[in-house]
């Protein structure tokens, strides 16, 4: 016999558990029964594939009540556990990222535990002793016995059918509870009904009759399930402890038949941006479990979307390959989205508080969804997609932004920062405000490459109002022109100070009571180079700047005075003027001490 400790992860949610007081407690029943449930799907999609494994169709969970020794046995006919499972299964925890998403998020209310999927270990808060009976079609039969804080040990044992037995050695009743309860029949039926009635298995209790209903939730008719009841089944079998935003249920009756039932979580699955999660739907034929994870029926914008198809058109041993290329899966991912992209719409347009809920989890996700694969998604995606309006002070769609547009403007304009309030003291944005135009704030890293590759709305074309050919007034502009050349040679020197990091020293009219700004020629702004430099690439990738003086501003004349009649103090004033547009841009300064002196030897004189 081997004695063991319990890693360290698991010790700690083992203790929560055991001394967990005001947790819902009846939920271990539920995850017991949901795992033997597994347990059976997998030995009945295995027999599929390998002849060895001989099984009866008789599939069933039991449960025992044995009151005079405090014992309640849950047994199963599915896969069992090899010796090796056992010991990885039942000793570690880590698999399931309870534990990391709890502190991950720092959540303190023991309660949270109770809705969540906490596995098997949640059998600790009612039991001080379990004891697990397995085998596997490929392994003796081993004893796995646990008395919780202590470790547990697991020895060889004879068995002969496969599947798993579970004893639950009760605890004695304190004040505070009455663990007891569970020795009660009544209260044991009503517990399984209420979480684990569409298990399609029978499950028995001290008796050979079923008292679940065996229908799967998905297959039940819209009208006869609640709120609660969809919630429910998803808290448990999506592991998550909040309710979704929305839930989508559909059932497709024709060409190919399937019974979907989609989840939109309420935030971001904690593993989400995690390199292992896995995108996909549970896929089911006629009531059994083909695959947990079938990445074709979502395209990888819609990736947080949690749920299962079930359909009856599908070969029961469809192996992957095979379903990658099935017309039958295939036509009915194309639905799920479309729908999925429906229901949104409406909601978008319907319950916008929730939608914008949805948004701050999922937005980055849609974003991505356009700007990846060349935009090749983009028209699906293009109104789903929310911007911040300067005028509105909201959030839009572009459909909005393009509806409460100007009859006199023929582009979307844009401005790009670290947040909101940044972006509204940007000088470029002044002669918007002047004029009334709205400005779609951009604050989110994906935020302008998704504009890029959007390229066009309704004819419309996106430009940043920091980009170097924003023409707003005609006879301004003209004027500058001549201003720029009439200074051509000033404006060279200055260029040759900052010439590393800038192609162009001009005067502007963009601005009204700011001196200095950049902008950008070509397709690279400040903000994506922002972006790009975080990335760990070898070549950087510079975006092509310019430093514009507001002709208007007393700055102009000094410096103009300044090339008559010092030069060297040019060079020196050049050198803080284009510190200053890097300030305001967000950027950091090379030299931060040299402009510091130079500034302190300019206010002393
Ligand atoms: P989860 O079900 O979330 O993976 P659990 O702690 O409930 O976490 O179970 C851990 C693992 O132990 C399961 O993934 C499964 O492989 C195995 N297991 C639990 N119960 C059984 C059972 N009755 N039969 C076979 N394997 C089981």
């Amino acid at each position: 016999m081997k004695k063991k400790q319990f890693k360290a992860e698991s010790k700690r949610l083992l203790d929560l558990m055991i001394n967990s007081i005001y947790t819902n407690k009846d939920i271990f029943l539920r995850e017991l029964i949901s795992n033997a449930s597994d347990a059976i799907d997998k030995l009945s999609y295995r027999s599929l594939t390998d002849k060895n494994i001989k099984i009866n169709d008789d599939f069933k969970i039991s449960i025992n009540i044995d009151k005079d020794n405090r014992e309640i046995t849950i047994t199963d006919n599915g896969c069992g556990m090899t010796e090796t499972e056992l010991e990885n299964n039942l000793g570690t925890i880590a698999q399931s990222g309870t534990l990391s998403f709890k502190e991950e998020n720092d959540i303190k209310d023991i309660d949270v535990i109770g809705q969540f999927g906490v596995g098997f270990y949640s059998a600790f808060m009612v039991s001080d002793k379990i004891t697990v009976e397995t085998k596997s079609y490929d392994d003796k039969g081993y004893m796995w016995v646990s008395s919780g804080a202590d470790g547990y040990s697991i020895e060889e044992i004879d068995k002969e059918d496969i599947g798993t037995k579970i004893t639950l050695h009760i605890k004695e009743d304190v004040e505070e509870f009455k663990y007891s309860d569970y020795l009660d029949e009544q209260k044991l039926t009503e517990i399984i009904k209420r979480y684990s009635d569409y298990i399609r298995y029978p499950i028995t209790l001290n008796s050979e009759d079923p008292i679940n209903s065996m229908i799967p939730l998905w297959k039940k008719n819209k009208n006869e399930i609640d709120e609660k009841e969809y919630n429910e089944f998803y808290h448990t079998k999506f592991l998550d402890f909040e309710d979704p935003i929305k839930t989508i249920h559909t059932s497709v009756e024709g060409m190919c038949s399937y019974n979907a039932l989609l989840y939109i979580p309420s935030h971001t699955p904690f593993d989400f941006y995690n390199k292992d999660y896995k995108k996909g739907l549970q896929l089911y034929s006629n009531g059994v479990l083909i695959m947990d994870k079938c990445e074709e029926l979502l395209p990888d914008y819609f990736s947080f979307i949690k749920g299962l198809v079930d359909s009856s058109d599908l070969s029961l041993n469809i192996s992957r390959e095979i379903l990658q290329q099935d017309h039958q899966v295939q036509l009915i991912a194309k639905n799920i989205e479309k729908k999925i992209k429906k229901e949104l719409e409406d909601m978008l347009e319907n319950e916008r508080e929730t939608y914008i809920n949805f948004f701050k989890a999922f937005g980055m996700q849609l974003k991505y969804g356009v700007y990846n694969n060349f935009g090749m998604n983009k028209d699906i995606l293009k109104d789903l997609l929310l911007f911040h309006s300067s005028k509105q002070n909201k959030l839009i769609t572009l459909k909005e932004y393009i509806e409460n547009m100007d009859d006199k403007q023929d582009k979307i304009y844009y401005a790009c920062g670290e947040s909101i309030s940044k972006i509204d003291l940007m000088p470029q944005i002044e002669q918007f405000k002047e004029k009334e135009y709205d400005v779609l704030y951009l604050t989110e890293y994906l935020d302008e490459f998704t504009i890029q590759a959007l390229m066009e709305y309704e004819g419309k074309n996106f430009v940043n109002v920091s980009s170097e050919n924003l023409l707003l007034d005609e006879e301004e502009n003209k004027k500058t022109k001549e201003e720029n050349e009439k200074n051509k040679d000033m404006l060279e020197l200055m260029k040759e100070v900052v010439k590393d990091n800038i192609h162009e020293v001009k005067f502007t009219n963009r601005l009204k009571s700011h001196p200095v700004c950049l902008t950008t020629e070509g397709p690279i702004s400040i903000e994506m180079e922002k972006v790009m430099s975080a990335m760990p690439v070898d070549e950087k990738i510079k975006a092509s700047a310019i430093l514009e003086i507001n002709e208007n501003h007393p700055i102009s004349d000094k410096i103009k005075q300044l090339y008559k009649e010092d030069k060297e103090q040019l060079k020196e004033y050049t050198k803080v003027l284009y510190a200053q547009a890097r300030l305001i841009e967000g950027l950091t300064l090379d030299n931060p001490t040299e402009i510091s002196n130079i500034i302190c030897n300019m206010i002393s004189k």
